[in-house]
């Protein structure tokens, strides 16, 4: 496979088949995101599609999932996107479950009945970014959608059949805004109630002077024991039951799993005793984080 250079997927679609079916992120704005800023977005025509759908299954390979890169396969017209499940569905009859990440508006520019034909012809799984529940931080950063939006297209992608994954990102309001960040991001995710839910650390390298700017000057990085009592103060306000948690992404401090709101006293112990002695926390060193 020729893969159109940088590719990005979820931690869990790590065996997964990629295809890419478009270029990019139809956004591409957000202030924090570098992920697809050298790329033009595009959506790939169906024959290149086809195409590498029909070379793949030639090739014997086994998989049994299909993730759609790139940055929100789910933006692409529902005729186009039935056309390339019913493609997967015909040349990999054995694949489980098929995923992609998803724009809130990509979600909510769909009516129920499109995106209740797409999860019914095997796009199981969307890969949503909250980033944050709260409006300034989203507006700051340019989500491109607010936190009543957010949570809507997340109810909207369940009501119609998705499981949905969430991501939140640790540190996105620095530590001027990590009390509203925290706090108005557990009211979204008791809103919302996704399936899933992932907390990533932000990571901005040589681009930290730029977000700053972009938020007005009013930025500062959290170090790792902050970025620790985040996740803390988040999962603590988690009241609904159910949703599977993680911090295993290459950009966290510390992975921990289970889930939410049941685990909650075992993850808050873990994290206290990190938090009061993080010298004897397994800790990830630095230039051990990655995207
Ligand atoms: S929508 Fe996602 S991929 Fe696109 S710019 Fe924002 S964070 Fe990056």
């Amino acid at each position: 496979m020729n893969y159109d250079m940088p590719l990005y997927r979820p931690p869990s679609e790590a065996y997964s088949m990629i295809f890419q079916v478009t270029l990019g992120c139809s956004h591409n704005r957000c202030k924090f995101c570098y992920m697809y800023k050298t790329k033009r977005f595009r959506i790939r025509g169906i024959d290149a599609i086809r195409k590498e759908i029909e070379y793949v299954a030639k090739q014997g390979y086994e998989f049994d999932k299909v993730f759609l890169a790139d940055g929100d396969a789910l933006v692409i017209k529902t005729d186009t996107m039935l056309q390339i499940l019913r493609l997967i569905r015909d040349n990999f009859p054995f694949v489980k479950r098929v995923s992609a990440y998803a724009n809130p508006s990509n979600i909510l520019l769909k009516s129920e009945e499109e995106l209740k034909s797409i999860s019914d012809a095997g796009l199981r799984m969307l890969y949503i970014g909250i980033e944050s529940g709260d409006d300034e931080i989203l507006k700051l950063i340019d989500k491109g959608a607010d936190s009543a939006e957010i949570t809507e297209s997340i109810k909207k992608a369940k009501r119609t059949g998705f499981q949905t994954s969430a991501t939140v990102i640790l540190g996105l309001g620095g530590r001027e805004r990590t009390v509203q960040h925290c706090r108005n991001t557990a009211r979204l995710v008791n809103e919302a109630h996704p399936d899933y839910l992932s907390l990533l650390t932000l990571m901005l390298g040589p681009f930290e002077d730029e977000y700053r700017k972009s938020l007005g000057g009013r930025w500062s990085p959290l170090g790792p024991v902050e970025t620790l009592v985040e996740i803390r103060d988040i999962i603590k306000d988690i009241s609904v039951k159910g949703i599977v948690f993680r911090t295993n992404h290459a950009s966290n401090y510390l992975p921990l799993k289970g889930t939410i709101s049941e685990d909650k006293n075992r993850l808050i112990k873990i994290l206290n005793s990190a938090i009061e002695r993080p010298e004897d926390a397994p800790l990830k060193p630095e230039f051990l984080r990655g995207l």
